[in-house]
């Protein structure tokens, strides 16, 4: 095993970075000062940098690990963790500093976190808020105002949504995040809040289509979303009991769809799902949503385990390429599997990869290139999340040379087409029928 000079640096100033992170909060200069101070001690597998700035100018900090941080790999899967987009939500961002440290002192000492980053790309975000956070002078574990950025605007209410026209202005911390879904392929997410101990999943928002009349909106991919959110709760001290907190709601399995739980308009998980072609969750950790420091250590414990497996299951399903004459790689190719075509249709990136998280099972793949026909293949997917990668099925169009156009999937709320369509229609048709509505939206 080769050891990079930095690594040697970086053993030897290990007990003072692993000192230096105690089990208190860490204000933005701390936090900085911390994810500088990994990234100088182990160069070699990761990568910090800014994604943009916050209203009040602090820096929105991203911490990369994997065995080639700088980069995305052909193959490998791009994981993220966002904590404390609430400012007043607190035990998220101090989790995420812990999970660093963790991991950075594992890898190449423990074989599983060794594995999981060589084959996994992880971004994490400890603040999206950090404005919010410095604003909350008096911890409270209901309500501050630092729940908001600078602004006064609800981060979690700030992106485009899919059933609703949005009328918030896109804050600079959202819109830095957009731009870094944009350009990264994240497969994989989670955005850690408080205030409630559940793990909660898409959709937030609903309509009729969605079911939403049920008083549960639910995505075509329900049962990966339900698997993730069970990954999280169960391998979680105490969240899989759903015994909530006070004599507030429960949640049978410590699980719920968002929207059955209340319905919001702009959340990022939804976005996530529909824009980004990430599938994420949003983790409520505490209780209390700032808690006492000395509750910290304890906190990590809980929750340790579940980070770390929820972040295996980015190697779930099945990834591949497209490659068109010569091998060349096809972007903006479109990969669904049956029966679970998104709204806004997932593409292959531009080296012609996609990532297509599915259980267990056997599933028809439909590689489409956009001017061709389509090319089917059906796949057994075994669970591969013990094995650090999902199945490969690659697609070959040798007779294509073209590489399409990036389609514009515009920020409008897709799903009232789909409901305007699906009023006027008999059920036998209502498949036909959307399918036409996304011919209208997309071409
Ligand atoms: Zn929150």
């Amino acid at each position: 095993m080769r050891v990079a000079a930095g690594d040697v640096a970086g053993i030897l100033c290990l007990v003072s970075v692993a000192a230096a992170l105690d089990f208190k909060y860490h204000h933005a200069e701390e936090l900085e000062a911390y994810l500088k101070g990994v990234h100088a001690a182990y160069p070699s597998f990761t990568h910090l940098h800014s994604i943009g700035r916050s209203v009040e100018g602090r820096d929105l900090w991203v911490l990369v690990l994997g065995r080639f941080p700088t980069h995305h790999k052909i193959g490998i899967p791009e994981f993220k963790y966002v904590a404390n987009m609430h400012g007043d939500e607190t035990v998220g961002r101090e989790m995420l500093l812990h999970l660093i440290d963790f991991l950075v002192t594992s890898y190449r000492r423990d074989p599983v976190i060794t594995r999981l980053l060589n084959n996994t790309r992880i971004h994490i975000m400890p603040t999206m808020n950090p404005d919010g956070f410095e604003a909350t002078k008096v911890p409270d574990c209901y309500y501050t105002p630092g729940r908001y950025n600078k602004n006064g605007e609800d981060l979690n209410r700030n992106f485009p949504d899919a059933f609703e026209n949005n009328n918030a202005s896109i804050q600079p911390e959202t819109q830095a995040v957009m731009d870094w879904i944009k350009n990264e392929t994240f497969v994989l997410s989670a955005n850690l809040h408080g205030g409630a101990l559940v793990a909660s999943y898409t959709f937030d928002n609903g309509n009729s289509v969605t079911g939403s009349l049920k008083g549960y909106s639910r995505s075509l991919d329900d049962d990966v979303f339900i698997h993730l959110a069970k990954t999280y709760s169960f391998n979680h001290a105490s969240m899989y009991k759903g015994t909530g907190c006070d004599n507030r709601q429960t949640f049978p399995e410590g699980i719920t769809n968002g929207y059955s739980w209340y319905q919001l308009e702009g959340g990022m998980q939804d976005y996530n799902y529909i824009w980004g072609q990430c599938f994420e969750i949003t983790l409520e950790l505490s209780c209390c949503k700032y808690p006492p420091a000395n509750q910290l250590e304890k906190f990590w414990r809980d929750n340790k385990a579940a980070l770390i497996e929820y972040i295996k299951q980015v190697h779930l399903g099945v990834k591949g390429q497209v490659t068109g004459k010569n091998g060349t790689p096809i972007p903006n190719a479109i990969v669904e599997a049956k029966g679970r075509a998104h709204v806004c249709p997932y593409r292959t990136n531009q080296h012609g990869e996609y990532f297509l998280l599915l259980l267990p099972g056997t599933y028809v793949i439909n590689a489409t290139v956009p001017g061709f026909k389509s090319m089917l293949k059906t796949v057994e997917i075994p669970d591969n999340t013990g094995n650090f990668s999902a199945l490969k099925q690659d697609f070959s169009f040798p007779e294509v040379s073209i590489k399409p156009e990036a389609p514009s999937c515009p920020k409008i709320p897709l799903y009232q087409e789909f409901e305007r369509a699906s009023a006027a229609v008999k059920p036998t048709l209502h498949i036909l029928a959307l399918m036409t509505v996304m011919l209208v939206i997309f071409k």
